[in-house]
């Protein structure tokens, strides 16, 4: 039998990298469908170990323990897109890993994204490479300031950026990210910030959920309000180029397409339109997606192992109108007032140490319509 022709069915294993409330929230789903997982994590204090049947606590390049998760499991998926290339190369050769290592190389670069996304013909913020200090004086004159510098590789949650403002000393910014190849990007002036939540399977059917919109705090993700205030073509527009950019990778799983939302002022009293520019792309679940664990028929952890394992997809159907937000370090503390309110459902992610800025948790609240 090759690894093509392996079908998994209730009873199987899934195995995940990664043991965040990423993983832990996708082995609940799994195990709701009568799947075993087996976590692999280099931390041994990862949240996804307590709900997962088995777990590995190894490295990432470590082949001996690599070959022995794969042999114990039917199929692999992740939950962050730093895996690396060289991992997701043997675990590949010896079992399916959806999504494939393809995706995975379009999205570790931030350079190689855009060119990905530009290359589809989908509009990104303007940028130009930067890997000296020479460099990001050229890209300055072309794009301006302020800019924003981004280190290539191992970018989250704002971390690894800096902006160039007026009077910025070059090298010293340039520095300050640790002299990484980086890019520079144009800012995006945007009204809203948005996010497309889809699944493709293996045999190529697609759903999208609701157009979700994220509102920020220091960079991470504080709120997600569904559906986003966006016009209906909108919508369709940025659900349609989600749906190029898994048809382009051959795609497995759940994908997240972050885009920004500008508005280009029309005339003579007609609304004014807006325009879509791709920001980043997460080949997994994303934090963005919470709130389908609560407000829809089906979440988006189930979504994923239905993709990997090439089982139908589900329905996206939303349950109302919904307002997710994180619980980021001491909000966590909040969790009995949480429980006490009526209609919101509270997830904790079995974090031991409360950090500053931490995702906790988060709550999501199932509401008449989106205001505010
Ligand atoms: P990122 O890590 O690239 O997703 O950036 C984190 C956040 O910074 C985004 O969600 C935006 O709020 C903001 N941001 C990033 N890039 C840009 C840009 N080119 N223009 C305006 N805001 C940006």
């Amino acid at each position: 039998m090759t690894i093509l022709e392996r079908t998994i069915v209730p009873g199987c294993s899934v195995g995940i990298l990664g043991g965040g409330q990423l993983g832990r929230m996708l082995a609940l789903a799994a195990a709701r469908l009568g799947l075993k997982c087996h976590i692999f994590a280099p931390e041994a204090d990862s949240p996804a170990f307590e709900v997962s049947a088995r777990h590995t606590i190894a490295r990432y390049d470590d082949e001996a323990a690599l070959a022995a998760f794969a042999d114990a499991v039917d199929v692999i998926t992740y939950e962050f897109e730093n895996v690396p290339a060289a991992t997701a190369a043997f675990l590949a050769a010896r079992r399916p890993v959806r999504p494939g290592p393809a995706i995975l190389a379009a999205t570790q670069d931030r350079l190689a994204e855009k060119q990905f996304l530009n290359g589809l013909g989908l509009p990104t913020a303007l940028f130009a490479p930067v890997d000296d200090p020479g460099s990001l004086a050229r890209a300055v004159a072309q794009l301006g300031r302020p800019s924003i510098l981004k280190t290539r590789r191992m970018g989250y949650d704002g971390k690894g950026q800096a902006t160039v403002r007026e009077g910025s000393d070059l090298p010293a910014v340039f520095r300050s990210l640790g002299g990484q190849p980086a890019i520079l990007e144009g800012i995006v002036g945007f009204a809203r910030e948005i996010s497309v939540i889809a699944a493709r399977s293996p045999d190529g059917s697609f759903a999208a959920f609701d157009v979700c919109e994220n509102r920020h705090e220091n960079h991470v993700l504080a709120r997600t309000l569904v559906p986003a205030r966006i016009q209906p073509e909108t919508a369709a527009s940025a659900i349609g180029m989600a749906r190029q950019i898994v048809e382009a990778l051959d795609y497995a799983g759940i994908i997240a397409v972050e885009m920004f939302v500008s508005l280009e002022f029309s005339q003579g009293g007609a609304p004014d339109r807006e325009v879509l520019r791709v920001n980043e792309i997460a080949p997994r679940v994303h934090n963005s997606g919470h709130w389908t664990l609560d407000g829809a028929v089906t979440s988006q952890f189930e979504q994923h192992i239905r993709a990997i394992c090439g089982w139908p997809l589900g329905s996206t159907r939303r349950h109302g109108a919904i307002v997710m937000d994180n619980l980021l370090g001491a909000d966590a503390a909040r969790w009995l007032d949480v429980l006490e309110e009526d209609g919101a459902s509270l997830h904790l992610y079995g974090k031991g140490e409360v950090r500053p800025g931490r995702k906790m948790g988060h709550m999501t609240r199932i509401v008449r319509e989106i205001s505010g």
